[in-house]
């Protein structure tokens, strides 16, 4: 989840104080990156995935499953065990937000080859064994995206109980500080993001999820089921109040970043060949990002209850979102400079490529300084204000020993910033004095269950970006749009009942010329009226409709037979694709509409959307042998056959 670096973290008082300071200089060192890299040519393309997991203990005796807080230990012997003593091992292993999360990347990136494909799943499954062969007996490895009874009593192994005292760093009544990774950066990031809002984060589980109004919140309302109380109304004894402001009725009410920043994700970043190229495939993929979030959606569940959402994305933006009163729009702009209009986790709000310049159509809060000083410095407008957008924003964890940098050569008050954006894509320039190009990571998808699903995720992504580039297609719509198709990608069944924006003549593009994002002028615009795009279904999207649009998938395979592929490689691909195919049309159900339906049909269920710890137990078992291999689930995931066991 971003840097990590060691010393002593300044809390939130103190790094207010340096917040200037580390901006001033991360703009300076973002300058001597660009200055001395914006030229650059030539890099390969390059890819790598990362994945997400929780640890899970079963007590098959009380039938009950809880988180296991052995993360950091894990991570330590399978650091150990691997980078450390090989730098060609094939797995790299990284800590994350939860202290039962941990979260692994291939050793190498993926190459420009379409053999590659083929490796990528055995990888997944490499990672899944490798870190399944040094866990406890009765210990699994997930990956699920939220974790149903997250926030329930008892929920973790050891036990804590949650600590609602101002002194707490989450001071939540459900989420205990020892489920926070033990590395400082987590704890002072939760704690900073608190205090620098004045209280709580409020995560109310669906209407209404970005806020673009006074609202700050995420509106993450109960199911209704048959007997679901209404209204569904919670009581929280230890409260001292701050919580019965925040709670809405109907809704699953939620007080720490652990319940975003502790559910699992699937995400791939890619090095471009040169900036521009790497502005062009953020600006492209942006728009993507709800069709792809909706198509992965894995998370209908929060804190034992069956929510209307089917995705993560609005829980985690409000469990970090550290904007004040003033700054949400609910008081009059007193102590802060800007009214700002979403949270730090959030969709992005403005294209990098010349292309996406006419479809900038969301109010833009920048840091005027900034921009000027990026402009005097020969950025172009689209960075500029895009950089000057990310550094609205203040410092959260901020270690005493780095405060100094060399700036020639260091970026982390750069990325201090950087890495605290969490958006729908990002924008990564290289890090100084390394090989690495310039890079983009999309980052909206959830995890899936198996290795099978995720590879599958992660190759269309991948060859998405494959047949834009060599295509030259434009997906762009204006970006309020995009917005809106992510609004409705979190609603549940969006993937059956959700309408979305889309370009219906992709080919008909303003010329990407892959000069042209920094270069000021550029002549081949066509202008996008309201013609240019439509409400499609996501099926239409990807498997097309006559007279509407020609689908993805369609367009993949075209491009796939025009490639040399050998045939087994070609197979893998097929099969990848059938299932997003069939997923998009409903053939087979996407991960949170099986979780819904496993409930539903659970004998304990008491239609009450409540998720007991036996039902809790009983799905976690279910997921734990379709991961392993040892039952198939032809509903989620049809018949692939698995050349990786
Ligand atoms: N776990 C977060 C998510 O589900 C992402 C954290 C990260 O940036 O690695 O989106
Ligand atoms: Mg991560």
């Amino acid at each position: 989840m971003g840097l990590l670096s060691q010393g002593s973290p300044l809390n939130w008082e103190e790094t207010k104080k340096h917040a200037d300071h580390i901006r001033a200089h991360g703009i300076i060192q973002f300058v001597n990156i660009y200055n001395k890299l914006k030229d650059r040519q030539k890099d390969v393309l390059k890819w790598g995935d990362e994945v997400e997991y929780m640890l899970v203990e079963l007590d098959d005796k009380d039938e009950k499953v809880r988180l296991s807080l052995n993360a950091s230990d894990v991570l330590d012997t399978l650091q150990g065990q691997g980078e450390k003593i090989n730098p060609n091992h094939p797995t790299l292993w990284r800590p994350e937000y939860g202290s039962y999360m941990i979260e692994g990347t291939p050793g190498q990136p993926y190459g420009g080859t379409m053999s590659e494909f083929n490796t990528v799943e055995g990888n997944m499954g490499k990672r899944r064994r490798e870190a399944s062969s040094i866990l406890n007996q009765n210990e699994i490895l997930c990956t699920i995206t939220s974790f149903p009874r997250l926030g329930c009593p008892g929920f973790t192994n050891p036990e804590y109980p949650p600590t609602p005292v101002e002194s707490g760093v989450s001071k939540s009544l459900f989420f205990p500080d020892e489920a926070i990774n033990i590395h400082p950066r987590f704890s002072t990031l939760t704690r900073n993001i608190r205090h620098r809002r004045g209280e709580k984060v409020t995560v109310n589980v669906p209407t209404g999820l970005f806020s673009t109004g006074s609202k700050s919140t995420c509106w993450v309302s109960v199911f209704r089921d048959k007997c679901t109380p209404s209204p569904f109304v919670e009581e929280f004894p230890e409260d001292d109040g701050e919580s019965a402001r925040a709670a809405l009725p109907d809704h699953i009410y939620m007080d720490a970043m652990g319940f975003g920043m502790g559910n699992c994700c699937l995400q791939v970043t890619f090095q471009a060949c040169s900036i521009d190229e790497a502005r062009y495939l953020y600006d492209q993929l942006a728009t993507f990002c709800p069709i792809v979030m909706a198509l992965s959606a894995a998370s209908p569940f929060y804190r034992g209850h069956v929510s209307d959402i089917d995705c993560r994305w609005g829980v985690i933006s409000a469990s970090v979102d550290d904007r004040t009163r003033e700054e949400r729009g609910l008081e009059a702009l007193k102590n802060n400079k800007y009214r700002i209009f979403k949270s730090r986790y959030d969709s992005i709000d403005s294209y990098l490529s010349k292309c996406g310049e006419k479809y900038n159509d969301i109010d833009l809060t920048i840091d005027e300084s900034i921009y000027q000083q990026l402009l005097g410095a020969g950025i172009d407008k689209l960075l500029a204000q895009h950089i000057a957008h990310l550094f609205i924003r203040d410092p959260l964890c901020t270690y005493k020993e780095k405060l100094n940098q060399d700036d020639e050569n260091e970026s982390d008050h750069f990325e201090n910033l950087q890495s605290t954006n969490w958006q729908t894509m990002r924008f990564k320039p290289p890090p100084p004095n390394s090989d690495i190009g310039w890079r983009v990571e999309f980052r909206p998808m959830e995890v899936q269950l198996t290795d099978f699903e995720n590879a599958a995720y992660v190759v269309f992504v991948v060859l998405l970006t494959r047949v834009i580039l060599s295509y030259k297609l434009d997906f762009l719509i204006p970006l309020s749009k995009v917005d809106e198709n992510m609004k409705v990608a979190q609603k549940r069944n969006a993937v059956q009942e959700g309408l979305f924006y889309f370009r219906k003549d992709i080919f008909k593009s303003c010329n990407p010329g892959l000069d042209s994002a920094s270069s000021a002028q550029n002549g081949l615009e066509t202008d996008c009226t309201n013609e240019d795009y439509t409400l499609m279904s996501i099926d239409t999207i990807i498997n097309g409709k006559d007279g509407v649009f020609q689908g993805l998938i369609p367009i993949l395979n075209c491009y796939l037979e025009n490639m040399e592929v050998d045939v087994d490689t070609r197979c893998t691909i097929l099969n990848y694709l059938k299932l997003i195919k069939k997923r998009a049309s409903g053939e087979l159900m996407t991960m949170a509409k099986w979780m819904r339906d496993f409930v539903a049909k659970h004998p304990e269920y008491k239609q009450d959307s409540v998720i007991t710890d036996k039902i809790n137990y009983d799905f976690i078992v279910r997921c734990d042998k379709i991961a392993k291999g040892e039952e198939q689930c032809p509903e989620l995931i049809g018949k692939p056959v698995n050349k990786f066991k």
